[in-house]
């Protein structure tokens, strides 16, 4: 089974490449993302392995179906960048629902504490032996208000931690669960009681600008918002208005909704055309890493397990266990 494998970086290799040539499995990486551009590099492949990035739009879908390509495996969780309904009874989709809620859930905390305890700009400074402590006053986070959106695995574990700290939690689920110290909550009310909001939701058609105008309005102000879901749970727009009119007190972003055009290169030496994420990034209370929550070690190895597990299931023709929209299944799409 040959498998065309997009947007590989180093860290990928070094975890494919021990089941490359083993039970019959064939990678040929690449390092660009897929899209119309691309996609005719999968010709002879039998699947594509992508990742966040990655655009699986109606057209480059048609295009992989007319290559013969039968499966997409995502080396991910979401799948917000499949058109499953251009994917539905033509090709089949594999994800990998669960990795390491740790390494998304200890990202989120690492940079809600480097944020509040000005961490990041420490460090620059001693970096030039600049021993001043003006201007870097933090807060407790013992006693504060945490609101989680989204209490499934990552936000069960960022509950856990926030636990440790002594803090208050509020919870908005569509499907709350039992949770020992938690307190699920209308979103209203968690807007307006949390000193720290931290999403931990898919993105779906109802959870698009989650946060924005109107959810900033009946924010505590000084609130600390830590994104490590998706971009698009953000207005980028609406979230750098309520950062410049001092309502919201700093932003903790893993994730941007335009990164998919940025996030994983090297921009340096380049003049960067997104204006929002410019200015987002020029202010001292935001925080930008691109999409890294996911990458530990741990990490890494699981999707590689899960995804090699994935793709062997699809060539022994077995039930997959991991499948986003089977045609048995529409109800998924
Ligand atoms: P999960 O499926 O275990 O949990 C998601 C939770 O969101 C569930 O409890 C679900 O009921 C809830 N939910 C669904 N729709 C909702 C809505 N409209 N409003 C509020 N809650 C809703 O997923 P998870 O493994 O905890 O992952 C959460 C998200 O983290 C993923 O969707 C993915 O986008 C993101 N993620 C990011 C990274 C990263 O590197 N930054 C890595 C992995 C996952």
């Amino acid at each position: 089974m040959k498998i065309a494998f997009f947007d590989t970086k180093e860290y990928d290799r070094q975890a494919f490449e021990p089941y490359d040539g083993k039970d019959g499995l064939h990678f040929h990486f690449y390092e660009t993302k897929l899209n119309e551009d691309t996609a005719d590099l999968a010709k002879g492949a039998d699947a594509v392995c992508v990742f966040v990035n990655d655009d699986l739009n109606a057209a480059v879908i048609d295009r992989l179906c007319a290559l013969g390509i039968g499966l997409i495996a995502l080396r991910c969780a979401g799948y917000n960048n499949v058109d499953l309904s251009a994917a539905r009874n033509r090709i089949r989709i594999v994800r990998v629902p669960a990795y390491s809620p740790y390494a998304v859930a200890e990202h989120a905390m690492a940079m809600l504490l480097c944020s509040i305890r000005r961490i990041h700009k420490a460090y620059i400074r001693t970096k030039d032996f600049n021993f001043s402590l003006t201007g870097l006053t933090g807060f407790d986070l013992h006693g504060k208000t945490v609101g989680v959106i989204g209490t499934g695995k990552i936000g069960r574990v960022f509950i856990d931690l926030c636990k440790g700290f002594g803090m208050k939690i509020l919870a908005y689920d569509k499907y709350p669960a039992r949770i020992d110290g938690v307190s699920y909550t209308d979103l209203d009310r968690l807007f307006r009681e949390s000193d720290i909001l931290s999403l931990h939701c898919p993105l779906t058609a109802e959870t698009v600008h989650l946060i924005g105008k109107n959810s900033i309005a009946k924010m505590k102000k000084g609130v600390v918002i830590i994104n490590t879901s998706r971009g698009a749970l953000i207005d980028s727009e609406d979230l750098l208005a309520g950062i410049k009119d001092r309502r919201i007190g700093a932003a903790c972003l893993d994730v941007y909704e335009e990164e998919s055009d940025l996030f994983f290169e090297d921009f340096s030496g380049h003049i960067v055309n997104d204006d929002i994420l410019a200015r987002l990034i020029t202010m001292p209370n935001v925080i930008v890493t691109s999409h890294q929550a996911f990458l530990t070690r741990e990490a890494l190895s699981a999707i590689a397990a899960v995804t090699v597990k994935n793709l062997l299931s699809y060539a022994k023709k077995e039930a997959l266990e991991n499948e986003v929209c089977s045609p048995d299944r529409p109800q998924d799409a």
